[in-house]
Order: C-alpha cells, then sequence, then structure tokens
C-alpha cells in the first residue's frame, strides 16, 4: 500500500484550509483589541521542561509525549501543549523584566500526544491559547475567560457552557487534600491502582479518574469550596462578579480540578451542548497557574491562560451547522483566444495581480466553452476576453457574471473599469 498519513494526523487540504484561516484570524483580531501580543516558540523543547512544567505525573508526560534523542544525546520532546514553553521563553527573555505589566501572549501551532485516536481527538492538532502573566487581579482571570468566549461567540457558536470553579490558594488547597484523603482512605481498596497511587501523592487526582467515575466516594466528596479561606473565596467571588459585568454566563462546578500543585484559584472549562457533538464535549481549558513560573526556574509570578483546539472548535461548528463566511470568488477570470491574445495575457494579468485582484486564466489551452466553465468553478466575479481581433482593436471584453451583462472597455483603462466595479461596488 502507499504511503499515508500517520495516525491521528490529518492532512488539511485546499477548500478546508481557509477555514483554520479565517478562525486564525477571527483569534488573532480579538487577541488585538485585548493587547494579547503573539509568541512563537519552537516546536520542540528539551523534555525536561515538560517534565517540570506538565509534571512528570500526568497522563501527558508518562503516556502522550513524544520523546527523542537527537544526535547529541540530548532528550527532546515534541511539544504537548503551549503553556509551559511560552513560560520557559518567559522566563529566559527576563519579561518579567518589561515595564508593561502583566505580559499578556498568544500563541497558535501544532501540539503533539500519543493518544487513542477518535473524534476530537488527534496525535498532532493546532491549539490556539493565551497566557497572562504577572497579574494577580482577578479582573484578568475574567478577561482571559472572556477572550475565549468571544472567539467562540464571534464564530458564531451558541451552544457553549462555561463552568468555573476555585481550587483556592496553597493554605486552601492544603486544607481540602487532607479531607480527600480522609475521604477516600478508608475505602481505597476499591479504586483503580492510578487512583491508590494518587491518593497520598495528589488526591486532587482522584477526582479527575475516568475508571472510577462512577464510585459512590465521588459524588460525596468533600467539595474544595467548602474548603477556601477568606481570601480565596473573595477572590473567586470577584472573577464572578466581573463574568457577570460583563454578561457571560457560567455555571460553578467544584468537580472540575486540575491536578498540579501550581495550579490555583481560577479553573475553567468551555463545553459544547450543541446536540450531535459527540463523546467529548470539552472545547477549552484554562486556569491560573501561580507557581509554574517559579518551578521552571524564574521568579515568583502569577499567571493564568488557556488552550483550545482548532479542531474541536469546527466539529463544534459543524454540530451546529454553522458555515464560515469564507470569500471564495474570483475577482478575474482571463479567457484568451488566439497565439498574440495569449501571449498579451501574461502581462496583464501581472498587472492585474500587481494591483491587489485575485485573478486566474487558463494554462491548458481549453476551447472557450471550457474556459467559461473554468471561470465558474473559480466563482469569477468577471470574465475578461481577449481575442487577437480585440488585442488589435487595443480593447477587452468584460463579463460581468452576475448581471450577465457584457462591456467592451480599452485595454488602458482595464484595470480602473475593475477597480470602480469590485473595489467601489458600482455600476
Ligand atoms: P481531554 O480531557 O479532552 O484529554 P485535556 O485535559 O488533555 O483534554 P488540555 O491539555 O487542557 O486538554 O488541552 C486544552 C484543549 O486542547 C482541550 O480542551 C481540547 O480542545 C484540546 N485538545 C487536547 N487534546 C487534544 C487532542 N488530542 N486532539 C485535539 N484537541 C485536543
Ligand atoms: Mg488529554
Amino acid at each position: 500500500m502507499s504511503i499515508q498519513v500517520p495516525r491521528g494526523t490529518q492532512d488539511i487540504l485546499p477548500g478546508e484550509v481557509e477555514k483554520w484561516q479565517y478562525i486564525e484570524e477571527v483569534a488573532k483580531d480579538i487577541c488585538k483589541t485585548y493587547q494579547y501580543k503573539e509568541i512563537r516558540t519552537p516546536i520542540f523543547e528539551s523534555s525536561e521542561l515538560f517534565m517540570r512544567g506538565v509534571g512528570d505525573t500526568t497522563d501527558i508526560v508518562q503516556k502522550e509525549m513524544y520523546v527523542f534523542e537527537d544526535r547529541g544525546g540530548r532528550s527532546l520532546a515534541l511539544r504537548p501543549e503551549g503553556t509551559a514553553p511560552v513560560v520557559r521563553s518567559f522566563v529566559q527573555n527576563k519579561m518579567f523584566g518589561d515595564p508593561n505589566q502583566p505580559v499578556k501572549l498568544f500563541y497558535t501551532g501544532p501540539m503533539f500526544r500519543y493518544e487513542r485516536p477518535q473524534a476530537g481527538r488527534y496525535r498532532q492538532f493546532v491549539q490556539f491559547g493565551v497566557e497572562a502573566l504577572g497579574s494577580e487581579d482577578p479582573a484578568i482571570d475574567a478577561e482571559v475567560i472572556s477572550l475565549a468566549m468571544q472567539v467562540y461567540q464571534k464564530l458564531g457558536l451558541k451552544n457553549l457552557k462555561l463552568i468555573i470553579n476555585s481550587l483556592g490558594d496553597t493554605e486552601s488547597r492544603t486544607n481540602h487534600r487532607e479531607a480527600l484523603i480522609n475521604h477516600f482512605k478508608p475505602r481505597i481498596d476499591e479504586f483503580c491502582s492510578d487512583c491508590q497511587n494518587r491518593l497520598e501523592k495528589n488526591p486532587l487526582r482522584i477526582l479527575d479518574c475516568k475508571k472510577d467515575r462512577d464510585h459512590e466516594l465521588m459524588s460525596s466528596a468533600p467539595s474544595i469550596l467548602d474548603y477556601l479561606n477568606d481570601e480565596s473565596r473573595i477572590y473567586f467571588e470577584k472573577v464572578q462578579k466581573y463574568l457577570q459585568a460583563m454578561d457571560i454566563e457560567f455555571v460553578v462546578d467544584p468537580t472540575l480540578v486540575r491536578g498540579l500543585d501550581y495550579y490555583n484559584h481560577t479553573a475553567f472549562e468551555i463545553m459544547s451542548n450543541a446536540e450531535g457533538f459527540g463523546a467529548i464535549t470539552t472545547l477549552c481549558g484554562g486556569g491560573r497557574y501561580n507557581g509554574l513560573v517559579e518551578m521552571i526556574g524564574g521568579p515568583a509570578t502569577p499567571g493564568i491562560g488557556f488552550a483550545f483546539s482548532i479542531e474541536r472548535l469546527l466539529a463544534a461548528l459543524e454540530a451546529e451547522r454553522i458555515a464560515l463566511p469564507i470569500e471564495e470568488a474570483l475577482d478575474c477570470y482571463f479567457v484568451s483566444l488566439g497565439e498574440e491574445a495569449k501571449d498579451h495575457t501574461v502581462k496583464i494579468l501581472h498587472e492585474l495581480r500587481n494591483a491587489g485582484f485575485t485573478a486566474e486564466r487558463d494554462y491548458l489551452d481549453r476551447k472557450l466553452k471550457a474556459q467559461f466553465k473554468a471561470a465558474d468553478r473559480h466563482h469569477a466575479k468577471f470574465v475578461a476576453v481577449l481575442g487577437d481581433e480585440e488585442l488589435k482593436n487595443n480593447k477587452i471584453n468584460i463579463k460581468n457574471m452576475q448581471s450577465g451583462e457584457q462591456e467592451e472597455v480599452a485595454l488602458p483603462e482595464f484595470i480602473s473599469y475593475l477597480e470602480k466595479h469590485i473595489r467601489l461596488g458600482g455600476h
């Protein structure tokens, strides 16, 4: 058999790729209004970055990371996510010293995880994400959430559900942790081996277990919200107040957790409620990570961010039957007949493109009718016909494909004619 794409990856072909470009444009435009600046980091990083930054007890690092050794014997990993690389760059480039604080960044690019491929789950997928580093104001939490919601809403998604939670500060988490251990310990032998390991190391992650999710101790587990100290509670209330101020609807879900120690305060997810969206409903995940910068070797710096994949966003658009307004039309298709006219086309086409018009021509010596068919396939707004006869008279025939009107125009007037009819939309 001929060679296929690697399992869990896909080609994005013309016709489909325009949707990706459109989504990326919308996301970038929104980032601009919020003043998040783009950052581009390498696709591979030292493996240790993710062991520290994502956590060596996580599935991502233990089971899903593409790790390889380069010819110099370095252990590298294809990035499985974007936050650790951005934080690495923040530290390495001493962005904490930038007078503009917080530092607000966004990224978009491929991520790699060795997962079991299924709908909405790929081994290479494109994430768009933002990180705001250097502020502990709950307004920045609300801002980051609103930015994610804006992207989805601008694209037309309606069936969205925002869930938020607070993991509190270190003190709140420590108290909650103890309560969790006391809760699960007496019956931990009824849980999977992963959960048994998690009990002392990281009991919060038991709540995230996919195998034991229906165990009765899960729903009766102590809620983090009952363990928030005053400061954490006030922080969480402020985030909610700010979301309300922006008319962003949300649901508080105390079971939404992130297992790693450096996550604190706000955690959130955006899900799709669309009918037929499938088993995986999470579109976007994010949260605050006030300990991460220090973990990666920088000065203690608070941070918050989110990431979503374009793949799942596209699936949500499809589930809601939303067609993106992608401009397909071609400004002008060039039909030429006769040798001399054909030669002359090279020059006119060049001028046309130089003036910024989208323009195409025939390269296969097709007959008149076939050239017009090609113009239709390109959704041409205008077809310009140049024959040897027209050329001799220094004229060109222009057909408006929408109205069917035809006009003969002096060749030197050709571009200004199109300018008038396409750019100014006049007649
Ligand atoms: P899940 O529970 O679905 O595995 P996750 O917790 O691993 O998600 P994050 O690491 O928080 O996901 O990544 C943020 C977002 O990236 C997800 O909400 C989802 O949109 C997207 N994402 C994660 N893994 C994949 C994948 N394998 N294929 C496509 N998109 C993905
Ligand atoms: Mg995952």
